[in-house]
């Protein structure tokens, strides 16, 4: 099993692109062969994340949103909007954007004022192509994502796992060591937690997983040392 996990992922590169003042993960993933790439939570900095694509000569087919706050989907429709106007014209098949959760829409309307509030400049409000919705399935790049709907740091909040690679691609819900921030007028820490511990933590302690800010971790090392999810 573990040498087929390992074969799985070793088609496979990812990149991390650090975006914008808060230093967040924008990742970019992408089949070593067919060139195919999934661009996860393009914050801003849209620039440093396109010359990847230049530079891997990547074929973008997705991007990703897990929430709504600026910093994750700040660049979003300046990274859809170059990239298909380039496609367009070369007749490949245009790329959506799709999440978070519709309950994050209010902030993907914002993205623009709030910018304004901390003088914060070249971000855009977005529309996703598609709204995602817990349980379903995300098919690109030869992974299939599932969505799991983890609200507390926002209210649409949405994680990606993809069980047969073990990874998860889990936005501001867990750090290596922390968890999301909570104290915005529409956070909820306690849902926040009980989401890691009852959708998260029980998929299994070798999933690898991707979040918006600092190292890497997994679920079994947070599940047995993250001090917000002890007890
Ligand atoms: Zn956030």
């Amino acid at each position: 099993m573990a040498a087929a996990l390992e074969s799985l992922m070793s088609d496979y590169r990812m990149a991390i692109v650090p975006v914008t003042q808060f230093q967040q993960n924008c990742t970019l993933l992408w089949h070593v062969e067919s060139k195919r790439c999934l661009i996860v939570d393009p914050g801003g900095e849209v620039g440093r994340i396109l010359d990847v694509v230049v530079q891997q000569e990547l074929q973008v087919e997705t991007i990703l949103l897990t929430h709504g706050h600026l910093d994750h989907a700040g660049g979003a429709e300046a990274t859809r909007g170059t990239i298909n106007e380039d496609y367009a014209k070369r007749g490949w098949d245009l790329v959506p954007i799709l999440g978070p959760d519709e309950r994050d829409a209010f902030l993907l309307r914002g993205i623009e004022a709030q910018c304004r509030q901390i003088g914060l400049e070249g971000m855009r409000n977005v529309v996703p192509d598609r709204y995602l919705t817990e349980g379903e399935t995300i098919d690109t790049i030869g992974l299939s994502f599932e969505v799991l709907h983890c609200p507390g740091h926002t209210p649409g909040h949405v994680v990606f796992v993809e069980k047969q690679a073990r990874i998860a691609l889990v936005g501001d819900v867990l750090f290596r060591g922390s968890v999301g921030r909570t104290d915005f007028p529409y956070g909820d820490q306690a849902a926040m937690i009980h989401a890691i511990k009852t959708k998260l933590l029980p998929l299994g302690d070798d999933i690898r997983f991707m979040c918006g800010h600092g190292p890497a971790s997994s679920f079994g090392v947070e599940r047995q040392s993250n001090p917000f999810l002890q007890g």
